[in-house]
C-alpha cells in the first residue's frame, strides 16, 4: 500500500505554458470525458455491513430504531430480498464476489462457462493472494477504477481483509494497460481498524481532505455481536443500531461536503445474515437473504430495485437460486462492484459475470 496523489484526467494536457484555444479545450474535454461519458456519480461509497440479515434489519426499521436505514429506504432504491453467493454464506468468499463480480465457484454455463474467484478461505490469508489461489489474475473494481485514474481505498474492520490489500498491491496488482500508467497498486489507501467508530472517523477525515472516487467500507459490528450473543439478540440489535449511526455520519458527510454533495452514490449490502451463533449453512434463508440498498447520485428515491429491473432481475421470493438457474437472476451482493463502476461511467470488471452487462439500474 502506498499513498498516491490522484490527478484529474487530462490535467497534464492543460498544464502547458501556452494558452489553449477554445476549440482545443473542447477537443480535450471530449477526449477525457469519453471513458466515463455515462457516469452518474463522481464518487461511489461501497459499504458492507457484515452479518446483516434482511429480516432483522426490517424489524428494527419498523420499530423506529434505525433512522438512517429508514432514510435510505425513503430516498434510495433498495431491496430486502437480495442474495449472497449461492454456495457460500461466509465473509471473505462473499466480499471477494462484491469486489470482483464473480461467484465463488466455477459454473458450467452456455455459451461461456462462469469462472469463479475460488476464494473459500475465511481466516487471515497469511501471505496468500487471490491470484495465486486462483492460478490466474482476478481483476476487481479496484483495478478498473484505478487503471482509469480514479483514487481508491478500502476501510476494513477485520484483519482478514488484508487479502485485498495484498492481492492488489504494487507487487501483486496487474500492470495498468489502460491509458496513462497509474501503477500496479490498485488500492491507494488500505485502512484496517477493528474499532468501527475510529475507522469511520478516519474515513470521514480522508474523504474531506482528498476524496476517493471508489471506496469500499466494511463494518464488522453486527457479525461480531451475532457470533457472541446470537443473531436477533439484544447485542445484535445494538450493533445494527451502531452501524445505523455510522451510516448517518456518512450521509451527513456526503450531503454537506462541497466536493461530494450531489455527486456521491452509496451502495450498501451484506456478506450474509445469520441465525443462532453462525451463518455457515448456505441453505438457510436467514443466512442467504440480505439487503441491497442504493442511494444518491444516479439513484431514484423510494423505489424497489426489482421493480426498476424487471427486465434483468427477478425477486426470488424465498428461493436460493444458482447462477445457472433458469430465468432471471436475483439481485446479489456480487452486483455491487460492477454497479459501482457503471455509476462512475466505467465499463465492467474484465472476466466478471455478476452484473457484467451492468444492467442493474438504480433509476
Ligand atoms: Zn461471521
Amino acid at each position: 500500500m502506498t499513498h498516491v496523489d490522484w490527478k484529474p484526467a487530462g490535467s497534464r494536457l492543460v498544464a502547458g505554458k501556452r494558452p489553449l484555444s477554445v476549440a482545443a479545450l473542447l477537443i480535450i474535454g471530449l477526449l477525457t470525458s469519453s471513458a466515463r461519458a455515462a457516469g452518474m456519480a463522481e464518487y461511489v461509497i461501497h459499504i458492507s455491513v457484515d452479518g446483516l440479515g434482511a429480516s432483522y434489519l426490517q424489524a428494527l426499521i419498523d420499530s423506529g430504531d434505525l433512522p438512517n436505514f429508514k432514510r435510505l429506504q425513503a430516498e434510495g432504491a433498495w431491496t430486502n430480498n437480495a442474495r449472497t453467493d449461492f454456495d457460500y454464506t461466509i465473509t471473505l468468499p462473499n466480499h471477494t464476489s462484491m469486489v470482483t463480480g464473480r461467484p465463488v465457484m466455477d459454473k458450467a454455463a452456455k455459451p461461456t462457462a462462469i469462472v469463479g474467484h475460488h476464494w473459500i478461505i475465511n481466516t487471515d490469508p497469511g501471505t496468500r493472494n487471490l491470484h495465486g489461489n486462483s492460478h490466474d489474475y482476478v481483476k476487481s473494481a479496484f483495478d478498473v477504477a484505478h487503471d482509469n485514474g480514479l483514487r481508491t481505498a478500502m476501510f476494513a474492520s477485520k484483519s482478514k481483509f488484508v487479502l485485498y490489500d495484498q492481492s492488489y498491491d504494487a507487487a501483486n496488482g496487474a500492470p495498468d494497460t489502460t491509458g496513462p500508467d497509474n501503477g500496479r497498486d490498485k488500492i491507494d489507501l488500505y485502512v484496517k481498524d477493528g474499532d468501527s467508530v475510529k475507522m469511520t472517523d478516519r474515513f470521514i477525515a480522508e474523504m474531506k481532505s482528498n476524496p476517493f472516487q471508489y471506496v469500499f467500507v466494511h463494518f464488522h459490528d453486527a457479525d461480531t455481536a451475532g457470533h457472541a450473543k446470537k443473531w436477533g439478540s439484544e447485542a445484535y440489535h445494538e450493533a445494527i443500531k451502531a452501524v445505523d449511526g455510522y451510516l448517518g455520519r456518512i450521509l451527513e458527510l456526503v450531503t454537506t461536503d462541497e466536493k461530494l454533495k450531489g455527486k456521491t452514490a452509496i451502495i450498501i449490502s451484506a456478506d450474509h445474515g445469520g441465525t443462532g451463533l453462525d451463518h455457515f449453512y448456505n441453505r438457510n434463508p436467514l443466512n442467504y437473504t440480505i439487503p441491497f440498498y442504493t442511494w444518491g447520485a444516479g439513484v431514484a428515491a423510494g423505489k424497489d430495485l426489482y421493480s426498476l429491473n424487471s427486465a434483468s432481475r427477478s425477486d426470488p421470493k424465498a428461493d436460493r437460486l444458482d447462477y445457472v438457474a433458469e430465468g432471471l437472476q436475483p439481485i446479489r451482493n456480487g452486483d455491487g462492484g460492477n454497479l459501482a463502476l457503471s455509476l462512475l461511467g466505467l465499463g465492467p470488471i474484465p472476466d466478471s459475470s455478476i452484473n457484467a452487462a451492468q444492467d442493474l439500474h438504480t433509476q
